[in-house]
């Protein structure tokens, strides 16, 4: 299959090694569960359960409200200890709601939903509703609700469903490991998927480090022409949507639009196998693998991990630190976000937990900038962050708004190839973030705008009417015979009874 290059680009120490062969784990079950209302993209769930409540393993408990939402499920069974605020694994360390369960060391069971007797014959929303009752997020780490994308088809006229199987950050080899622990899990899940979505072809890209995975793809998708598995290049960001759909399809999306408007969609294979365990079983998104790695950890490994698991018992069973970590991050150290502590959940995008010492961060002095040009030669998107950054340092946010600032995806690849060490993603972020709250306040100014004008609107009309009723009696008085103007004065209306 013809691969197209991709912009910029860097090539990290990959560091995989660490956990790539070694077998996926189940740890024991923690003995308290944190498991928040919020672990998507979009409106959290509203909860179904009080506190002292008894409940049982895949037992939805908090359901999803709005348009992007997704449900929650009891990881295991056990009773509810309380509906409260836990900080959340973000580096604000902000609480959010949560809801705290207590196993019960039965890990039993709810009556799960009857399995789809047959997928292949079942409709889109059929699937689509089973993947949203099973709370299935992206995996790869957006948490994107996965039944509003398997929804595209009924929208877009969709050629491929992408398996995004390229697992490009460093450390990170999860799903690595359900490749290749799991390869006929992921494919009919991807078949399954691919059904709904109406695509007739299904393409799996790896990155090419991961000639396992590729080989034990490529022997389960033989039976299913349909299918091909494709070996990608070793390149950060490769496994970023946009830019995996434009290695394959040679076909770039515009900024601010879906990959579904070149008739791609992606999801990643986690989710895929996810989907496949809510079809086949009715069993809903409960635990995920996760790599535990970085330098500090003593025992790195790929861990299947119950939702809600706090960091500090994950990081227990991996046998504690070696060495005191310098940063403990959430996903990979290119995307990833530094924990604010450990007692912070693990939840359904967690795709890493790393342990990283100060020598991996390399936390180096920032010095001024040499006008190198390095980070204008890596940027994916083709933006100038050199430029961007220097209009920020300003506050000049609308002349970096200009330059694309918006357009970033704060992959990292910038800040990595700085000489001068220059956090350039901290500065977009910080930017991304002040330009959104400046649009929403522009939006809340216009919806006041246009609430105060359509309330004049109406008041003018209001005395319009009224001008033109007092208008309509007035021939009556002008027509009255002088000295009987009592007789032809119509009576009073309610508002003149009231204001007498
Ligand atoms: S990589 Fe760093 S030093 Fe080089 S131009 Fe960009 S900001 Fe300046
Ligand atoms: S962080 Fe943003 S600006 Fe920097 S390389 Fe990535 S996309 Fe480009």
């Amino acid at each position: 299959m013809k691969l197209f290059p991709i912009l910029g680009g860097i090539h990290p120490d990959y560091r995989k090694e660490r956990t790539s062969e070694k077998a996926i784990v189940a740890m024991p079950m923690p003995a308290t569960l944190y498991i928040p209302l919020q672990q998507h993209i979009g409106a959290p769930a509203e909860v179904l359960v009080a506190e002292g409540d008894l409940v049982r393993k895949g037992q939805m408990i908090a359901r999803n409200q709005g348009t992007v939402s997704a449900s929650q499920h009891a990881p295991t069974s056990g009773r509810i200890k309380a509906v409260t605020e836990v900080a959340a694994p973000h580096p604000s360390g902000l609480p959010q709601m949560t809801i705290v369960l207590e196993s019960d060391g039965k890990d039993e069971w709810a009556d799960l939903p009857e399995p789809i007797a047959d997928p292949f014959t079942a409709d889109m929303h059929t699937i689509n509703d089973r993947v949203a009752q099973s709370g299935i997020v992206g995996m790869g780490g957006a948490a994107f609700p996965s039944a509003i994308k398997l929804n595209l088809g009924e929208q877009k006229k969709l050629e491929i469903l992408l398996l995004n199987g390229a697992e490009c950050e460093p450390y990170l080899t999860c799903d690595d490991r359900v490749m290749r622990e799991y390869p006929d899990e992921i494919i009919d899940g991807a078949r399954i998927m691919a059904h709904a979505l109406g695509t007739p072809r299904i393409v799996i890209a790896i990155e090419q480090n991961k000639p396992q995975a590729i080989g034990i793809m490529t022997k389960a998708a033989s039976a299913f022409p349909e299918i091909r598995v494709v070996g990608v290049p070793v390149q950060y960001p490769m496994g970023s949507e946009r830019h995996l759909v434009q290695a394959i399809t040679g076909r770039e999306t515009p900024a601010r639009k879906l990959t579904a408007d070149l008739g791609v969609v992606v999801h990643n294979v986690s989710t895929t196998r996810a989907v496949h365990h809510a079809v086949r079983f009715g069993r809903p998104l409960v635990a995920r693998v996760v790599t535990v790695s970085g330098g500090a950890i003593r025992e790195p490994n790929n861990v299947l991990t119950p939702i809600g698991t706090l960091v500090s018992d994950l990081v227990e069973f991996c046998g504690g630190f070696a060495v005191r970590p310098e940063s403990v991050v959430n996903g990979g150290p290119m995307m990833g976000q530094p924990l604010p502590s450990l007692d912070v959940p693990v939840v359904k995008g967690t795709s890493g937990i790393l342990a990283l010492t100060a020598e991996e961060i390399n936390d180096s002095q920032t010095s001024s900038c040499i006008r190198c040009g390095n980070c204008v030669t890596v940027c994916p998107c083709g933006l100038s962050p050199i430029d961007m950054a220097s209009f920020i340092r300003k506050d000049k946010l609308d002349g970096a708004a200009k330059l694309g600032v918006m357009d970033c995806f704060s992959c990292g690849s910038c800040s990595w190839v700085c000489p001068s060490h220059i956090p350039l993603v901290h500065y977009f972020n910080y930017a991304k973030g002040a330009l959104n709250d400046l649009e929403r306040e522009r939006s809340k100014g216009d919806r006041v705008k246009i609430f105060v004008e359509s309330r004049t609107v109406r008041l003018e009309r209001a005395a319009e009417a009224k001008r033109a009723t007092l208008a309509a009696r007035k021939p009556a008085s002008d027509n009255a015979a002088p000295g009987n103007a009592a007789e032809a004065k119509p009576a009073p209306t309610t508002e003149e009874k009231a204001n007498a």
